[in-house]
């Protein structure tokens, strides 16, 4: 394939862009290369600047449950804007939406809309600390939570990538309000809780681990967690931004069965456009402002072009509920292909999987948490194979450390192709 003309245009963005990104992964730092520039995209597919197709298993990180362009998405935008793009004043849209969230999500009554999945954990942590009067949060190593100064502690996603899960810039006063537990590792959660117990806010994970590559809870982890939580007065908080609107309509509360007391959101809530959320039972939502003292505000909060692309998406999630179990189908269908064509290759590879997020690991241990995901992580194996199906025309995400994002736009044809691929690069490895 040919690169030209993202070259040329990486090369004019780092003269005025920090590494030529918005974003450090879509850097291709992880993998070497420069990244692909973008023209425009359509279901599965995506065209970049110099004209080569690619069958996308990124979506955008995971927004795109839907693909690319989904025209009830794109034509609700396209309305709404036309009878203006902001007002600063309360509108319908944004208690339809808050509706339709409560109707589909179990266990809360109320949300709060803000600009990303940032946003939304830093608020829900900040809820937290202000409903329980207290300081410290445990997460777990290799979880993300976006980029806030609490959570760049042995943080997932491209920290990892990049080999920086702790950053510069994170003074020693927060960090040490963040303890860090191992992932999958009961015991140890009980040991902190043990030795914290009257300082603890909050539990903060991902309850279907996706930035360190795709790691599903244990069996009873979560339900361990919410009984910890329980006895000790601390609030157990779901992060769903990747797996709230994926996993299942109501996310991984309703596919595990196990209530969270906060829940936070973004990716598919937005349907593409910048849309997190964080939302919980009444008690505790009537401890934000301006009901109650924990401040938390945005400009463009409940902006009404996203909220037209969330309504939009989420409607569609809630009429035609077959769709998580469409693209579940289709991802346990790569899996098996995947699966049989590396094995015929002898190579060595762990497939993660829960429900449509699946990721490949070069090695043969187990991962199930940070530790075995960072050590399993054979990087030039993932680097090879990551421009092998490149150069083949599949784009997956220029990490070892990220899950692959399925859309129920992928065909059965995309998917043949894919394992084909998959298949030709095996044997170069
Ligand atoms: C993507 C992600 C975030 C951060 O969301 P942004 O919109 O990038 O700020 C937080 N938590 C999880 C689990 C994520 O996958």
């Amino acid at each position: 394939m040919i690169y030209k003309r993202s070259s040329e245009l990486f090369a004019e963005a780092q003269k005025v862009i920090p590494g030529g990104v918005n974003s450090p992964v879509r850097a291709f730092k992880g993998v070497g290369g420069h990244p692909i520039f973008v023209k425009e995209a359509k279901g599965a597919y995506m065209y970049d600047e110099d004209g080569n197709k690619l069958i996308d298993y990124i979506n955008s990180w995971g927004p795109l449950i839907l693909g690319h362009a989904h025209k009830p998405v794109v034509d609700a935008v396209i309305e709404k804007a036309k009878k203006g793009t902001s007002f600063g004043t309360p509108t319908e849209l944004e208690t339809k939406i808050a509706e339709l969230a409560v109707k589909m999500v179990p266990n809360i009554d109320q949300i709060r809309m803000v600009n990303s999945g940032t946003e939304a954990c830093m608020s829900a942590v900040r809820l937290a600390r202000g409903f329980t009067g207290k300081d410290k949060i445990i997460k777990f190593a290799g979880c993300y939570h976006g980029h806030s100064d609490s959570f760049l502690i042995q943080a997932g996603s491209g920290a990892m990538t990049f080999g920086t899960p702790n950053s510069p810039g994170v003074t020693q006063g927060t960090a040490k309000d963040t303890l860090l537990a191992q992932y999958n590792d009961l015991e140890n959660v009980k040991e902190l809780v043990e030795a914290n117990k009257d300082d603890l806010a909050c539990i903060i994970l991902e309850p279907v681990a996706g930035n360190m590559g795709c790691i599903p809870p244990a069996e009873g982890f979560l339900e361990g967690l919410k009984k910890l939580c329980d006895e000790n007065g601390i609030l157990l908080v779901f992060d769903e931004v990747m797996t709230g609107f994926r996993l299942a309509a109501g996310g991984v509360q309703e596919r595990a069965g196990v209530n969270a007391d906060i829940v936070c959101f973004g990716k598919v809530i937005g349907g593409g456009l910048p849309v997190g959320a964080f939302a919980a039972r009444n008690e505790i939502m009537n401890y934000l402002a301006p009901v109650g003292p924990v401040y938390q505000a945005g400009t463009l909060s409940g902006n009404p072009l996203a909220m037209a692309a969330g309504y939009a998406m989420l409607s569609e999630l809630n009429e035609n509920r077959n769709i998580f179990e469409s693209i579940d189908k289709k991802t346990e269908y790569l899996h098996e292909g995947m699966e049989k064509v590396l094995k015929d290759n002898n190579i060595e590879f762990t497939i993660n999987r829960l429900g449509s997020m699946i990721s490949v690991h070069f090695g043969n241990e187990p991962v199930i948490n940070f530790d075995s995901s960072s050590n399993s992580a054979s990087l030039g194996t993932f680097n090879k194979f990551f421009h092998g199906m490149l150069e083949n025309g599949i784009y997956i995400a220029p990490s070892a450390f990220e899950t692959w994002f399925i859309s129920d736009a992928l065909s059965y044809e995309d998917l043949d192709k894919t394992i084909e691929v998959v298949d030709k690069v095996a044997k170069t490895l």
